[in-house]
């Protein structure tokens, strides 16, 4: 798994890598108002592009991958991916 995002200043789909992540245009917008939409995020593990919220992207909730085939849990610390530990 990447340990570091990368972030992208624009959306180029074929930039996103594993472990890109590019901050929404209406970041804030959209999703509860408690915890608004704020980036797209590419699993560092397997590329698979899910939308994050502002408390994943501060490292205050574990970002969990959506692909059923993947089961990448982790935490962003500023631009590093964190690991989650298994319980
Ligand atoms: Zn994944």
């Amino acid at each position: 798994m990447i340990a570091e995002l990368d972030i992208l200043s624009e959306w180029i789909p074929e930039q996103m890598h594993p472990g890109t992540i590019f901050v929404l245009e209406n970041a804030g917008q959209i999703g509860e108002k408690e915890d608004p939409y704020w980036a797209v995020l590419s699993c560092p593990n397997c590329g698979t592009l899910g939308l994050i919220t502002r408390k994943q992207i501060a490292g205050l909730m574990p970002v969990i991958c959506g692909s059923q085939k993947c089961s990448a849990q982790f935490f962003i610390r500023d631009s590093e991916i964190v690991v989650r530990k298994p319980f």
